[in-house]
Order: C-alpha cells, then structure tokens, then sequence
C-alpha cells in the first residue's frame, strides 16, 4: 500500500482552483492510499475550530469522506493554521500530528516535520513563532468574535508577504545545522518536511552515512504529492486541468 504525504496546500476561500484539485485528490488517487499525510499549512488561514465559513464545512467534509473510506488522515500544523484543535478534528475526521514526528514505514524511520522550525536564520520570524505558539496567547486570540479574528488573520497574512518580499532567500530556507541537529535528536536518516515550496530530494552524509532530506511542493500553480511504496518513493508535481 502506498502513503501520501502533501503539504502546503494554502486552501483559502478566494483561490479555488487547489481546493477543487484537493477535494478531486481527495476522493480519487488517494482513496487507495494506505494513508495520508499533511505536513502542514494546509489552510493559508484558520482563525478557530468555531469558524462558520461554509467553505471551511466543505474542506472538512471532503476529509471526513476520505475517513469513512478507510484511510487514516493525519494533519499537521503549518505557520499558517497552527490553531487547529479538536473541533477541526471532530469536523475532518482527520488527527492532529505533533510537530516534529517520528514515523516508521517499511522498517524506515521517518522524521515529519513542517520545516518553520527548521528556518532558525529568520530570526524575526521565530520570534514571532514563539509568540503565537504559547498558550495563552491562543486563548486570547479564539476568545475574539469570529469577525475580528478573520481581520487580524488577514493583517498577518500581509505583513508575512511582506516579510517574504524582504527577507533574502537563503534565510527563508531550512539551515543545515538545524537539519542535522533534528536528525541526530532522532536517529533518522530521512527527513520529510514543506515550508519551503521548494520540492527537491537533498542527499547529503550524516555522521558518515547517507541521509536525505524529501521536500514537499505547494499547491498554488499545481498539485504536489509524495508516493512512498515498499521503501521507495517518488515527488511528483500533479497537474491542475484549467476549469473548463
Ligand atoms: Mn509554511
């Protein structure tokens, strides 16, 4: 049996088209997965397990359908909707993963992870990282009316483009210490992670073995999954057929 893993699917109300390719994904090529794995920012926003966005209803639907067929849905927090909880699983069907995890396939440990962590020379973002992890600060957040939480998440959103505009790519890219170091915590020799959106399978040698580390594409111009079967695996791009 093969398992999917995705990432970065950014679904928002206002792009479409990556959410109709999901929900065909959805209830076609990985309807004969084993399971599937999303590692991550698989909404561009989540403002609350409360919000009453319809679209919101058919996203979790459309997970919840792939549940009822019998495959095991895990989910991931990405930067982007780090406020999913138990309401969204109770609506998707689908289980919150710890960011990082550790997962064994085929007798290969595997480490998860949506890769933010991994960006330690965006020193401003993991500042802001810090902040909006802790506790308390999400309860003050959820204890806002719906309305003010969608504004606030719509600032945030423009001061990250911003910031993206800004800050020089090498430092919006994981840092190779950071990788090993997570590595070593685990005692895995490959890594799986988005963030990114630079899919690419990097092979490089760890404490004088081979190790590798699998990057997850976005979602924005086309699809992008990971098959992993019997220990190998392929990243492959899945093209969006333009609506008609
Ligand atoms: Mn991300």
């Amino acid at each position: 049996m093969t398992t999917l893993f995705i990432s970065d699917l950014h679904l928002d109300a206002t792009a479409a088209d990556a959410a109709e390719q999901f929900v065909a994904f959805l209830s076609g090529p990985a309807r004969a997965a084993a399971a599937l794995y999303v590692l991550g920012d698989l909404f561009e926003s989540w403002i609350g397990d409360d919000d009453d966005d319809p679209w919101c209803a058919q996203i979790c639907g459309a997970l919840q359908a792939l549940g009822d067929a019998g495959v095991a849905c895990h989910v991931m927090h990405g930067n982007r909707d780090f406020l999913l909880q138990r309401g969204f699983e109770t609506r998707s069907g689908c289980r919150l993963l710890p960011d990082p995890t550790v997962i064994e396939l085929d007798g290969e440990r595997l480490l998860l992870t949506h890769g933010d962590a991994l960006c330690t020379d965006d020193t401003a973002y993991q500042q802001l990282r810090g902040v909006v992890r802790r506790r308390a600060w999400q309860r003050r957040f959820l204890a806002l009316p719906l309305a003010t939480r969608r504004a606030l998440a719509g600032a945030a959103r423009a001061g990250s483009r911003r910031h993206m505009r800004r800050a020089p790519p090498t430092i919006m890219d994981v840092n190779p210490d950071a990788v090993q170091r997570a590595m070593r915590a685990t005692g895995v020799r490959t890594l799986i992670h988005g963030h990114t959106h630079r899919p690419g399978v990097h092979a490089f040698e760890l404490d004088g073995a081979g190790a590798r580390r699998i990057v997850l594409g976005a979602w924005h111009e086309q699809g992008s999954c990971l098959e992993w079967r019997a220990g190998g695996y392929a990243l492959r791009d899945l093209e969006r057929t333009p609506a008609p």
